[in-house]
């Protein structure tokens, strides 16, 4: 499935929205869930094939102009004018997507499988802990636009600095808690010390944490050994690992995933 890239918009100095329309999206088939998300494909500059391309047609190409696959969340989809939104983290000039993402302009396509999910706030909990980086901001705007009138929520986001911070809307009764990197000594430890230093409201809580996998395995940690929480079953996963590329950290994402489970 592909989509044809509509329009840019630098959301902030760090993100940038693509609205893809057109292609063949009209075959998409939205999950429901708040954390959608597409597995696309990158073409790599010199490639000898073009979007869209079938996937057994490329067995002669050299490894390192094979599409490049990395998943991204359905920011938004729009099911009458089949037009589908992601919101990329502009992360420096290196990344297949990262940088196909800043260079984007109308006309150009992008291939993708899916839709898959599996998270949508919940609505027995009785309230919500939502906690990420720049990665997960488009699932947990996602996720408080989804939520009912007055439902308790609290969002705890790590940016680089203020220009970053996005309006998030929802009709609950949210706290957006905005972190900054810029302003802290040990950045990596910013999303956890602030789950720690949070006095949680009463009742069960609905846990969304995702981002980079060092800081939410941090988080999880805490959640499990000091809270007592039994995240076994909460929506909790690393979307990246600092200092890998997604193909070194797809490499040991079982291990990290084993070792994390481990930890409680
Ligand atoms: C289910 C799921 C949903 C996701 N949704 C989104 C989304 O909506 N928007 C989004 O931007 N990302 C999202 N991600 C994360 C995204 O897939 C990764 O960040 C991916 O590595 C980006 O690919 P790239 O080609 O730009 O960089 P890579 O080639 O993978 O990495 C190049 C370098 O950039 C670093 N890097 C990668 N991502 C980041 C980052 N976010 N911040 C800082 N440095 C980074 C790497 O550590 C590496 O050093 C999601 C991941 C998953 C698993």
């Amino acid at each position: 499935m592909y989509g044809v890239v509509q329009s840019v918009e630098q959301l902030t100095p760090g993100m940038v929205r693509i609205v893809l329309g057109d292609g063949d999206l009209d075959g998409f088939e939205s999950t429901g869930c708040t954390d959608e998300y597409v597995n696309a494909f990158f073409v790599p500059d010199g490639a000898p094939y073009e979007v869209p391309f079938e996937p057994d047609d490329l067995d002669g190409v050299d490894a390192e102009l094979r599409p490049k696959p990395r998943r991204f969340t359905v920011r938004a989809w729009d099911d009458e004018q089949n037009r589908l939104t992601i919101d990329f983290v502009a992360h420096g000039d290196v990344g297949y997507a990262g940088r196909w993402a800043q260079r984007a302009a109308p006309g150009d396509r992008l291939q993708f499988r899916g839709p898959g999910g599996g998270y949508a706030p919940d609505t027995d909990a009785a309230w919500h802990l939502l906690v990420g980086d720049e990665s997960a901001i488009p699932a947990i705007a996602a996720s408080l636009e989804r939520l009912e009138p007055g439902v308790r929520a609290i969002a705890l986001l790590v940016v680089d600095d203020p220009a970053n911070e996005q309006p998030l809307d929802s009709s609950g009764d949210v706290d957006v808690v905005w972190l900054h990197r810029r302003d802290s000594p040990r950045p990596e430890d910013l999303l956890v010390d602030a789950v720690a230093a949070l006095e949680f409201p009463d009742g069960p809580v609905d846990l969304f944490v995702h981002g980079e996998a060092g800081e939410v395995r941090a988080v999880r940690r805490h959640l499990s050994a000091d809270r007592g929480i039994d995240v076994s079953e909460a929506s909790i996963s690393p979307y990246w690992r600092r200092n890998h590329d997604d193909e070194s950290w797809r490499a040991i994402k079982s291990q990290w995933l084993a070792e994390q489970a481990a930890d409680a």
